[in-house]
C-alpha cells in the first residue's frame, strides 16, 4: 500500500535561489507531498564546465537555503556521491529500491520540460515515477498535446488542462506558481557585477557566497586578458579552425574588452572545438568560462570569460550573421 508521496526536486543549484524554494514549498502544498528531496547534481548532462562553486560548495548552499523547512525539505546528497554525470534515471532507480513503498514525484521547471525528451531514458523514468511540472517565466506550459515534447506526445493517453494521463500508467501534473522571476545565471552575473542580490537568495546564502568570495571574477586570475585572447587564437589555429580574427574593443560600447571570431566546419566540430578550448583554458589559466550557450547544437557556440567573449559557428551560420561587422571599429589583433 502506497502512504507516502515524495518530491523529487534535481538542479545544479549554483546557487540556490528563491525560484527554486517557491517551487518546492508551493507544489509540497498544492500535491500534499510528505517530504521533498533537493538533489544537487555533481554536473548537470546538458552543460558543459563552467566557473563557479565547487560541488560541496553548492551542497552547503543548499542546505542552508533550506535550513528554514526542516519539516518539508530535505538535502540529498545521493547525486554527490556517485561517480560521473548526475542522471535523473540513476537517482530514481536508487530511490525506488529504497523507497518501495512510496509514491515519487519528480519536480521540474516548464523550461525543463520543453526538452525533457532529451533526458537520458525519459520514457523509463515516466514509467517509475510521476512527474510535476512548475511554470517559470520564459518558458510555456503545453495548451495541447501537440505542444508537448515531440518525443513525449505519443505516450499521452489524456491531456486535459492541468493533468496529463500517460499510457505508462503515470501521470504528468501542470502547476501555475507565483512566479519569481529569476535563475541562477541571473544571480552568477548580478553578483559579479556587483549588483544586488537580496532579493532573489535566502540571506545565509548571500552570506556564504560574500563570505567565500564564491563568483568572483575571472580576471582576478586572468591578469592580462589581450594574452588570453592570444593564447585562444593560437590553439583555435592549431586545431585547424577556420577564419580565427580577434579585436581589441577597448574602450567601446561592446559587452567585452576582447572577442574572437572562430569557425569549425560542422555542428560536430564547432563544438568540439569549444569543448577543447575550453579545458585548454583551464589548464593554463585555471578557469572556466562564467557561461556556455549552444554547444549542444554546435551552430553558434559562445564561451563568456568576462572581458573575452569567443565565438565559435558553423561556418555557414557566421556568413548569415556576419558578426564581424559590429567589431569594425575595434583593433584587428594578428
Ligand atoms: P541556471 O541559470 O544555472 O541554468 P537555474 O536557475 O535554471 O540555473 P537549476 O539548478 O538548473 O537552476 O534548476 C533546477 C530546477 O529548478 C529546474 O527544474 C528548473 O526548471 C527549476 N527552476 C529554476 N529556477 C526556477 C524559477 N525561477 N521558477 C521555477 N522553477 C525554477
Amino acid at each position: 500500500m502506497t502512504n507516502k508521496k515524495i518530491g523529487v526536486f534535481g538542479g545544479s543549484f549554483n546557487p540556490i535561489h528563491q525560484g527554486h524554494i517557491n517551487s518546492m514549498l508551493t507544489v509540497a502544498d498544492i500535491m500534499n507531498l510528505t517530504t521533498i528531496k533537493v538533489v544537487p547534481a555533481l554536473q548537470a548532462p546538458l552543460k558543459l564546465p563552467t566557473e563557479g562553486p565547487t560541488p560541496e560548495q553548492r551542497l552547503e548552499m543548499v542546505k542552508l537555503g533550506v535550513r528554514e523547512y526542516p519539516e518539508i525539505i530535505e538535502v540529498d546528497e545521493i547525486e554527490l556521491k556517485r561517480d560521473g554525470t548526475s542522471y535523473t534515471l540513476d537517482t530514481i532507480d536508487q530511490y525506488q529500491a529504497l523507497h518501495q513503498d512510496e509514491e515519487i514525484y519528480l519536480i521540474i521547471g516548464a523550461d525543463q520540460f520543453e526538452k525533457f525528451d532529451q533526458w537520458k531514458g525519459y520514457k523509463d523514468i515516466l514509467s517509475k515515477v510521476h512527474l510535476i511540472v512548475t511554470t517559470r517565466p520564459g518558458a510555456q506550459l503545453p495548451k495541447n498535446k501537440e505542444e508537448f515534447p515531440e518525443g513525449l506526445q505519443d505516450i499521452v493517453e489524456i491531456f486535459d488542462y492541468d493533468q496529463a494521463t500517460l499510457t505508462t500508467g503515470k501521470s504528468i501534473t501542470f502547476i501555475k506558481l507565483k512566479d519569481v522571476n529569476v535563475s541562477a545565471t541571473d544571480i552568477r552575473k548580478r553578483l559579479r557585477t556587483g549588483r544586488s542580490v537580496a532579493q532573489y537568495l535566502p540571506l545565509e546564502v548571500e552570506k556564504y557566497i560574500r563570505d567565500n568570495g564564491l563568483f568572483n571574477t575571472i580576471g582576478d586570475k586572468v591578469k592580462d586578458y589581450k594574452e588570453l585572447t592570444m593564447y585562444c587564437v593560437d590553439f583555435l589555429k592549431n586545431k585547424s579552425a577556420i577564419q580565427v580574427e580577434a579585436f581589441d574593443l577597448t574602450g567601446l560600447d561592446q559587452p567585452s574588452e576582447f572577442t574572437i571570431a572562430a569557425s569549425g566546419t560542422s555542428g560536430r566540430n564547432t563544438a568540439s572545438l569549444a569543448e577543447n578550448l575550453i579545458r585548454s583554458v583551464k589548464d593554463e589559466y585555471g578557469v572556466f568560462p562564467y557561461t556556455v550557450d549552444g554547444e549542444k547544437e554546435g551552430k553558434w557556440v559562445v564561451l563568456d570569460y568576462g572581458n573575452l567573449i569567443v565565438h565559435l559557428f558553423y561556418d555557414y551560420v557566421r556568413m548569415e550573421y556576419k558578426i564581424e561587422d559590429l567589431w569594425r571599429e575595434g583593433t584587428r589583433l594578428s
